[in-house]
């Protein structure tokens, strides 16, 4: 659980921080990670360029600002990268936090491997989308569902919680917008990764997956097969009850 600070001066400067960032992170582009020099999974090269993707033994390590690649009402109304809500919920409200760029170290295992038993996800970051946005799970800050919270998801379906982390919790549209709704979504901490909700031209429903939201089969970036988690449009939406492998770490 991360600590809850109030919107402050920090976060007003670090808004600021973030204009001026926009110039560091094309500068860095070019580390971003050939994935067949690496010996990384191919799967591992769809992260954008903005996104550093380098190998350490079993483990990718992943380091990213979690700043979305999309326009969000989140951004101050000064940065280009302002939008003014554009979506379909007629319910929208601002939750009045602002987007803040972050320091996310992601290590996660590249082989990853079914777990004895299936550790439940922590609230925070449980995963990453190739985005390099943190993905988090299906309950709000106090551990409850999301009946509220859905109501200030920006017109990409993320928002920033109280320090300023932008994150999604359901399917990341400017991803599937871009990728399409079968494109992966990115990887959870166990490594398993995960795909948007229509598979093989068919929408994925819960019903289709099991406890933890995920199911085997051939993917795109897997074709010998694989377990991963699939996007739905219902609770729990991303992950259910828990990792399917043992988790890895992330920092910030
Ligand atoms: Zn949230
Ligand atoms: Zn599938």
């Amino acid at each position: 659980m991360q600590s809850r600070l109030p919107l402050s001066a920090t976060v007003v400067a670090a808004v600021g921080l973030i204009v001026a960032c926009g110039a560091a992170r094309s500068a860095t582009e070019s580390t971003s990670t050939d994935s067949s020099a690496s010996g990384l999974p191919s799967a591992y090269a769809k992260f954008t360029s903005a996104v550093t993707v380098t190998q350490d033994g079993d483990y990718a390590v992943i380091h990213a600002t979690g700043v979305p690649d999309h326009k969000s009402v989140y951004f101050a109304p000064s940065d280009s990268r302002y939008e003014a809500y554009t979506g379909t919920n007629k319910n929208f409200s601002s939750n009045g936090f602002q987007i803040v760029e972050q320091q996310l170290t992601f290590r996660i295992p590249t082989n990853p491997k079914a777990a004895a038993s299936h550790a439940s996800t922590p609230l925070g970051p449980i995963g990453v989308a190739v985005n390099g946005v943190p993905i988090f799970n299906q309950y709000n800050g106090q551990n409850r569902p999301l009946t509220v919270e859905i109501n200030s998801f920006d017109q990409y379906n993320g928002h920033p919680q109280q320090t300023g982390q932008y994150h999604y919790h359901v399917e990341p549209l400017g991803i599937t917008q871009k990728n399409g709704s079968s494109a992966l979504i990115g990887f959870l901490l166990d490594g398993f990764p995960v795909y948007g909700p229509v598979e093989n031209g068919k929408r994925i429903t819960n019903a289709d997956l099991d406890e933890l939201h995920g199911h085997v089969g051939a993917t795109a970036d897997y074709p010998n097969g694989i377990y991963h988690y699939h996007i739905t449009a219902e609770d729990p939406y991303i992950n259910g009850a828990g990792f399917y492998g043992a988790p890895g770490t992330v920092g910030r």
